[in-house]
């Protein structure tokens, strides 16, 4: 008798609450049930299912962990368990979810006045405003944070926005999305809150991307772009408020590597034991199971290393040294995980409707998104040794 496929070997999973882990098998339900069988279709024709948002309203986990504005108030180990099954089955899907309920959502509720709060957040918890989050641009990557060159002056009770952003999920199709620009006067950076039919405001696709496909990442162009006084994000003072929203997601990056390797190790176990070579299944061979229990391992780490993250997140406990070293970690080892569950597909690792395929390429954009694996390590590198390799 082949053994049930199950990633979470220690068991992970059951140490959440019997109403938190419902929630969480609610979701790999919807996963398995709405997604799986979409997935590769959608990243093939690179185009975004936008007929599921309805479906993923319904499973109330828009802006899981913020109390108050109709979210649900719920802990940030839940919402990493939730990421990791959205990633499990399409990392894409986890891509979209995370960047409305945790970039966008997160930097109204954290940089938010009480009216902004009250405007946006409700109808973004119910997926019925999406939103988008734009701090990189063309030739600002990993130096955001002295080196933003889209600009915004006041004049009267209106900003002028000027300058582009880059990779900004979402935005193509967002009805606000969120913009830093470095203030002309103090040279402070300030968040903005820009809605889609501003003036001044474009989002064009970027195409022919070999990750992420289903992911709508756009190219914003903000020209001479007037956002009124009223849609500044208030409590947004300088990057470190910008900074604040990033500690909070990068933790769920690393969730979602979880989830993607996952995806991969669970896809493999159960593809070594359907397929035969010589007679016998593949997953019967030394050298097979050495892989397989060698992607278990590197899994079993990363789950139990986000797990511990969430839980100092709940404690209020989480610094940005922390969510780094997660990401780093989970990233590497989830690259190192897809590729020796391609390698067990054999030819078949490489086509499309095996799933595995698609896991191999998103790896590579969650590997360098929400900052590199070289920034996170100096971000680590700087709290052990006390000295800052970034001046
Ligand atoms: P660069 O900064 O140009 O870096 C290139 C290389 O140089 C990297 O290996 C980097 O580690 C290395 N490097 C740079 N500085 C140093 C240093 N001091 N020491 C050592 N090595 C260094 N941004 C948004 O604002 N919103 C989004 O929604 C969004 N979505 C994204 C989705 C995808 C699919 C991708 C790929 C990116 C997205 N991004 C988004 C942008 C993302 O956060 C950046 O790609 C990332 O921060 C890295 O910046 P960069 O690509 O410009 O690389």
């Amino acid at each position: 008798k082949i053994p049930e496929v199950n990633g979470d070997f220690y068991g992970l999973g059951k140490t959440l609450s019997a109403e938190d882990r419902e929630i969480q098998l609610k979701v790999r339900a919807f996963m398995e049930e709405e997604i799986r069988p979409i997935a590769n279709d959608y990243w093939n024709r690179a185009e975004f299912p936008m007929h599921i948002i309805p479906k993923m309203a319904e499973l109330n986990i828009g802006g899981l962990i913020y109390k108050g504005y109709g979210c649900p108030g719920k802990s940030a180990l839940l919402e990493g368990f939730i990421a990791m099954e959205m990633a499990r089955v399409d990392t894409s899907i986890s891509t979209f979810f995370g960047v409305q309920s945790g970039l966008a959502m997160g930097s109204i509720y954290l940089c938010g006045s009480e009216e902004q709060k009250q405007e946006f957040l409700p109808p973004m918890q119910r997926l019925e405003k999406i939103g988008a989050f734009g701090l990189t641009e063309p030739e600002v990557g990993s130096a955001v944070a002295g080196g933003l060159t889209t600009t915004c002056k006041r004049e009267g009770d209106e900003w002028i926005l000027n300058g582009q952003k880059k990779w900004i999920g979402n935005a193509t199709f967002s009805d606000i999305t969120i913009i830093w620009a470095r203030d002309l006067d103090s040279q402070q950076v300030k968040g903005f809150i820009v809605p889609k039919d501003t003036p001044g405001f474009q989002a064009e696709k970027m195409e022919n991307k070999m990750a992420l496909r289903t992911v709508q990442n756009a190219l914003i162009t903000l020209k001479d772009c007037r956002v009124p006084e009223s849609l500044r994000l208030q409590k947004a003072e300088s990057f470190k408020d910008t900074a604040a929203v990033l500690r909070m997601t990068r933790a769920g990056v690393a969730w979602q590597a979880v989830g993607c390797a996952r995806g991969a190790y669970e896809a493999a176990l159960a593809y070594t034991n359907k397929r035969a070579q010589f007679g016998k299944p593949i997953a019967s061979y030394q050298l097979v199971q050495d892989l397989l229990v060698t992607m278990l391992g590197d899994l079993t780490a990363m789950q139990t290393m986000v797990h511990r993250l969430s839980v100092m997140q709940d404690e209020e406990a989480l610094l940005d040294e922390h969510a780094s070293l997660a990401k780093v970690f989970c990233t590497l080892r989830m690259r190192s995980i897809v590729d020796h569950a391609r390698e067990l597909f054999g030819g078949n690792g490489i086509l499309l409707e095996h799933d595995i395929a698609r896991f191999v390429a998103d790896a590579e954009a969650i590997y360098s998104y929400e900052g590199t694996k070289e920034i996170n390590s100096l971000i680590v590198g700087r709290a052990i040794t006390g000295h800052s390799a970034f001046v």
